[in-house]
């Protein structure tokens, strides 16, 4: 079926309408109208090429919200009228040790992800959700918790797994100590979520002006990373660092604000570290620097329940799809407060 999107056709190119097609339901897809989708730096990364490997046209969009349509003959769990949730994958093998773990993020056999990837069932490439609707298999749909505002909830998808994973993996609760670097999409959701969880809870920005926000949002603490003073009164302090900055940076200063056995978590940046990390800051106090990414389906699960019970979406500005290009050039002035997302009824509005 023929489907409108906006789509880059290029690294330089804005995006813009563009029709494909969506594969015929299988017996065991969800087809879904898509109600709203969350803006992630990494549509932006992908959008411009910055990893090198994007297939152009590209129709980014992995915070998907949206109504089920219909679905196959094999699907039990979704009927049509469902809110459902697809975040940044739509198949793996289901059979390597990760998948068989609900780790199928890190499918052995590679993951396929809900845009710019090939799709393992018939090798074409798969567009995302700034679109009219998706087809996704039923084990990669989220179901949606009760009481949450959609359009604030598509963020979960992507940005609260994100951070929910490595929170859950180094077991934050009312005895820790977590930091968070960063106050854009992914930070904001880290610190609601390490507020939840009991912590207490430290933002690192490089952005005066951000406290009075970052206290609203689950901040106990704000340091702004540029003062020396500030960081060196935080020595020792953190059992976790969410570490969500999209570019390169010098992770060095950080780590002598971990505790004993402290970890700082990478979650933003996925290239080669331009400074070199000094080892005596891992060596002494036993510190770690390890990484996330994103989550697997049943611990996307899991967030999105905990979400629920305690009432937490993302803060969201609104937007219509002819406002992407401008929303991109907002994030990369970390000027977002603090996920944009489509609303996807702007697309039939332009007649697409
Ligand atoms: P975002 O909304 O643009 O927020 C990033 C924040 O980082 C900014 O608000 C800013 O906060 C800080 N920042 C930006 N540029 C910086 C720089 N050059 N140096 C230091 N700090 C900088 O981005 P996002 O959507 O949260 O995504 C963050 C990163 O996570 C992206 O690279 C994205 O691709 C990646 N990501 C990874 C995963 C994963 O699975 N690991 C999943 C989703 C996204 P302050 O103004 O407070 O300093
Ligand atoms: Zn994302
Ligand atoms: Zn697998």
């Amino acid at each position: 079926m023929t489907e409108m999107g906006f789509a880059a056709q290029s690294a330089t190119g804005p995006l813009e309408q563009f029709a494909f097609e969506r594969r015929a339901p299988r017996p065991e897809d969800v087809v879904i109208d898509i109600l709203f989708c969350g803006v992630c730096h990494t549509d932006l990364h992908l959008a411009r090429n910055h990893g090198g490997f994007t297939t152009y046209p590209i129709v980014p969009g992995h915070e998907i919200i949206g109504r089920v349509r219909e679905v196959g003959t094999a699907v039990s769990r979704f009927k049509a009228g469902d809110l459902a949730g697809v975040g940044c994958m739509v198949d793996s093998c289901q059979h390597c040790k990760p998948c068989l773990q609900g780790w199928e993020q890190d499918c052995v056999e590679g993951s396929t992800y809900t845009y710019n990837s090939v799709d393992r069932q018939d090798g074409g490439v798969t567009y995302g959700g700034y679109s009219g609707s998706v087809v996704v298999r039923d084990k990669f749909v989220l179901s949606m918790p009760d009481g949450l505002d959609p359009a604030g909830a598509a963020p979960l998808l992507c940005a609260g797994i994100t951070t929910w994973s490595p929170l859950h993996r180094w077991n934050v609760g009312e005895d820790s100590k977590v930091a968070v670097i960063g106050l854009g999409g992914l930070g904001h959701m880290a610190l609601k979520l390490a507020k939840a969880l009991g912590a207490d809870v430290t933002l690192f920005t490089r952005s005066a002006g951000k406290e009075e926000d970052a206290f609203r949002l689950g901040a106990d603490h704000v340091v702004l990373s540029g003062e020396p003073e500030q960081m060196k009164a935080v020595a020792g302090r953190f059992d976790v660092i969410i570490d969500t900055v999209p570019y390169d940076h010098d992770v060095n200063p950080y780590m002598p604000t971990l505790a004993l056995e402290g970890v700082l978590v990478l979650v933003g940046y996925l290239g080669p570290l331009g400074t070199p990390v000094n080892a005596g800051g891992v060596v002494r106090g036993r510190r770690a620097i390890s990484g996330s990414f994103i989550g697997g389906v049943p611990e996307t699960q899991q967030m999105l329940d905990f979400c629920g019970a305690h009432g937490i979406v993302s803060d969201v500005e609104i937007i219509p799809i002819q406002k992407i290009n401008e929303a991109y050039e907002r994030m990369l002035k970390s000027d977002v407060k603090y996920r944009f997302v489509i609303d996807m009824a702007s697309l039939k509005s332009q007649g697409a």
